[in-house]
């Protein structure tokens, strides 16, 4: 029996980065930078009018309030710009390049209609108002995102602008999903009081698509080591890694530690000192593709995939191995009793206050227990030498879902 920080060391050195490629912008939320992008020009562009008003010049308000005529206008994407000559305007729209001879915009609020073709200047304005200048959030050719970056919306967004359809970037692990279990049924089957609806699948395939990880297959085996071993090869045939849920334990029709094995499989992880998740299996298959076997309980299999497999697969993303496995300190609303010894899970609700993260635990009957699982955000780490948890206490939280 490895402990957690064994576990989570074995993880980590044995699931490397795939190799980088060109992925298309919107397929590349959370992939990471294998190489910068740069400004393919300055941007803005132009000089360019952050307001809807007028283009003028500052020296012909000097003596506002002025009327003026309005000799053009532009607005954003007009190609024309008509020069402003001294002692007139052009209308111009947020956006809209600046029409030579004009270095000031006036805002609409500080003028007011004079007539057909005329506008009045209220007040005057300092020179340059208004106006976002030419590269000044960046120069052409200057590095906008650097590689390693996390890609966010944000970055997604920079990279359009930047006139970018796709990015060189490292792969994300394409997952198969394989639950074992002769007692599962798809959830749609009537089920006899003897069997168990496959809710496994249905959460695991959930939790790893709001992680952003492809799902291949999602495959369904009963307790038989030839069926197990065959589905297993087949999944290492389609993805980069798979997680299994179920059958991982030393019960006599527990096969996937047999199935692992007999794919050719080493396994380095089987056992951990963690409650719940005791089982989990880790293995190296053939060209590297991790086998993560959860335990078939849900409430282990979801603490097993948040500690472990998700980490691994945002690692195999090329993620830095810091942000892997996210944590949030929050502050204990109730106390929560422990008897020292292994590190153990309390489920718990999260709420954000204004004060920071709170988190309630939720008492749960057992790691079968989904019912109260779905009343929580995610689970409390309680460590293995802490004697309880005092009300008040900063603690840490793993979150178990994506807040948008
Ligand atoms: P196992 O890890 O295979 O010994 O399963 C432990 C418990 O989890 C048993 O009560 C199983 O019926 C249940 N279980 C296993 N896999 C699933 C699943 N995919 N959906 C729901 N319950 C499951
Ligand atoms: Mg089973």
């Amino acid at each position: 029996m490895l402990t957690l920080q064994q576990t989570w060391s074995s993880v980590m050195a044995h699931t490397p980065c795939l190799p980088a490629g060109e992925v298309a912008i919107a397929e590349a939320l959370g992939c990471v930078l294998a190489e910068p992008i740069l400004a393919d020009r300055d941007l803005p562009p132009a000089d360019r009018s952050a307001k809807d008003g007028f283009a003028v010049r500052a020296a012909d308000l000097r003596n506002a309030p002025v009327t003026m005529p309005i000799t053009g206008e532009v607005a954003a994407g007009s190609p024309a710009q008509p020069p402003v000559a001294e002692g007139a305007c052009a209308r111009i729209f947020t956006g809209a390049n600046l029409p030579p001879g004009a270095d000031t915009v006036v805002m609409i609020e500080s003028t007011r209609e004079a007539g057909p073709g005329r506008v009045t200047f209220t007040v005057g304005e300092s020179a340059g108002a208004h106006i976002l200048r030419r590269g000044e959030n960046a120069r052409q050719g200057s590095e906008l995102v650097s590689a390693g970056c996390v890609l966010g919306a944000i970055h997604i967004g920079l990279a359009a602008s930047a006139g970018r359809t796709t990015l060189r970037a490292f792969r994300k692990p394409r997952v198969s999903l394989v639950t074992t279990g002769r007692e599962l049924l798809d959830p749609g089957m009537p089920a006899g009081s003897h069997q168990e609806r496959d809710c496994n699948g249905p959460m695991l395939a959930a939790a790893l698509t709001a992680a952003g990880f492809p799902i291949v297959d999602a495959l369904q085996v009963s307790d038989d080591l030839d069926a197990i071993t065959r589905t297993l090869r087949q999944s290492l045939a389609t993805a980069d890694a798979v997680v299994l849920s179920g059958g991982v334990s030393a019960g006599a029709y527990d096969f996937v530690p047999a199935a692992v094995t007999a794919v050719g499989a080493r396994t380095l992880v089987h056992g951990v000192a963690i409650k719940p998740g005791k089982p989990f299996l880790f293995a190296l298959a053939r060209e590297d593709r991790p086998i993560f076997g959860l335990p078939g309980n849900p409430l282990s299999a979801a603490t097993c995939l948040h500690e472990f497999a998700l980490p691994a697969l945002r690692r195999m993303s090329g993620w830095p191995e810091a942000d892997c496995r996210p944590l949030v300190r929050a502050r204990l609303c109730e106390a929560v009793a422990s008897t020292a010894g292994w590190q153990h899970y309390v489920l718990a609700k999260l709420a954000w206050t204004s004060s920071g993260a709170e988190v309630t635990p939720v008492p749960s009957r057992s790691s079968a227990d989904l019912v109260t699982g779905a009343r929580a955000d995610g689970a409390i780490v309680v460590p293995g030498d802490a004697a309880g948890l005092d009300r008040g206490a900063l603690v840490d939280f793993r979150p178990w879902r994506v807040w948008p």
